[in-house]
């Protein structure tokens, strides 16, 4: 049957001109990776094909196969360095079933089994660079027309739609060379489709041009970070519960409430690498405090605020690029849900700007104190438990690796050590 469908959609690819296509994941740590393949055989494609699981973090060396099996609903075609593409996204199977630490995995069963309907949007924050420096002075949602970058920008938008991605708005963003593109909500699953797609997408309009694109959180001491605020809504049929007249009700509260409780347990899904937590120091919108307000960029949850009253989502500010994104929208969607049922409250509002403020609990500072609190504190979510374990088993290496290599655990620089990790994805 799988065959049948594989057969059909080859068809048509080759049928548009496609000369190749890319099976991708993202490992555990959030690094895309793949095959290239003619599109001439299906029945091995679908038939998918086995990959390391211990190199890609998903498992023991003693027990390292599975299967890749790419999921056919993610198919997308566009333009890439080799030529017009199909693009699929995998999910990895052992012994016949999903491999239960393979994050997209365990989104998908979440998103079914969960009892709201959630949609996500988000910020996807990057930096043009040339020769690891920004490729322009501009700032925020700087239109001049002197920019060489317009014609990249105007061919990521242009792309994204032809794969039949709808972007909500593109823009530049405060530090110089800096951008964000936004992605219209849809499901958590669909969009840490997107975003994976989106992220190979810039990166190949970055360097047909001979630039870089960088989703690093902090790739630039003194410059603003790349953020992937993530904008939350819960639906009950065409009712956004979140929401009435403008202002919060009790159900958007909760969720407030929620994601609150669950930042620290759950921060090595939304904050996973030693760059992260150079990104979120005070003076660059990036939070340092768990906190929530309206309009506060300061904060570390905002009601973006409209023409009238709070605008129909809440943002949270604290998640970045780095790491593997379907762990970003399970721990999203996970502090949601439990919020919602737990009827969690937020406590007050904050209503000054956090960063000259004390008094607030903080958020971790280092990758290090991250690893410790969430260890601490998982019995919160016991449900991801296992998941974590694993996560930190891979983080606790990259943080050992850093201290040994690179830099001293306190040190707020972001050093080259990083760069050379983290700058290309
Ligand atoms: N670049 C900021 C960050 O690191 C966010 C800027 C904004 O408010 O969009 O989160
Ligand atoms: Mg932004
Ligand atoms: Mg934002």
């Amino acid at each position: 049957m799988q065959g049948e469908d594989f057969e059909r959609a080859f068809k048509q690819l080759r049928d548009k001109g496609v000369k190749f296509f890319e099976v991708v994941f993202q490992d555990l740590g959030g690094v895309l990776r793949g095959r290239v393949l003619k599109p001439e055989k299906p029945d091995d494609v679908a038939r998918g094909f086995r990959i390391d699981a211990f190199s890609t973090g998903f498992s023991g060396v003693e027990d390292s196969d599975a299967t890749l099996l790419p999921d056919l609903s993610t198919l997308r075609v566009y333009e890439s360095s080799i030529g017009r593409t199909g693009f699929l996204i995998g999910d990895l199977y052992r012994g016949g079933k999903p491999m239960e630490t393979y994050p997209r995995n365990l989104l998908k069963k979440w998103e079914a089994e969960s009892r709201y309907k959630v949609l996500l949007g988000a910020e996807l924050e990057f930096y043009l660079a040339r020769d690891y420096k920004p490729v322009d002075n501009g700032g925020y949602m700087y239109v001049s027309p002197y920019s060489t970058v317009y014609p990249v920008i105007a061919e990521i938008v242009t792309k994204a739609e032809e794969a039949g991605l709808a972007l909500k708005a593109a823009h530049h963003e405060v530090g110089p060379g800096q951008y964000e593109v936004l992605p219209t909500p849809m499901s958590p699953l669909a969009l840490s489709d997107a975003i994976v797609f989106l992220k190979k997408l810039i990166w190949e309009a970055a360097s047909a041009r001979g630039l870089q694109a960088t989703f690093m959180p902090k790739p630039f001491n003194g410059l603003p970070g790349n953020g992937l605020h993530v904008h939350i809504s819960v639906h009950d049929g065409d009712r956004n519960v979140l929401f009435e007249d403008g202002e919060l009700t009790e159900e958007g509260r909760s969720v407030i409430g929620g994601l609150l409780a669950y930042t620290v347990p759950l921060i090595l899904f939304t904050n996973p690498t030693i760059n992260s937590y150079k990104r979120l120091v005070p003076g660059f919108e990036a939070p340092i405090y768990l906190t929530w307000g309206r309009g506060n960029r300061s904060t570390m949850i905002r009601v973006p605020m409209g023409l009238r009253g709070a605008s129909g989502v809440v943002e949270y500010r604290l998640p970045d690029s780095s790491g593997n994104v379907y762990l970003k929208a399970l721990a999203v969607l996970y502090s949601a849900e439990r919020g919602l049922r737990e009827r969690v409250d937020p406590g007050p509002e904050c209503r000054v700007n956090a960063f000259l403020a004390d008094g607030y609990p903080r958020i971790p500072g280092t990758l290090g104190e991250a690893l410790e609190k969430s260890l601490e504190s998982i019995g919160k979510a016991p449900e991801l438990r296992d998941l974590l374990s694993k996560v930190a088993e891979l983080e606790k290496g990259e943080w050992r690796r850093y201290l040994e290599e690179a830099g001293s655990p306190e040190a707020s620089e972001v050093t080259e050590w990083e760069v050379k990790r983290y700058f290309l994805g």
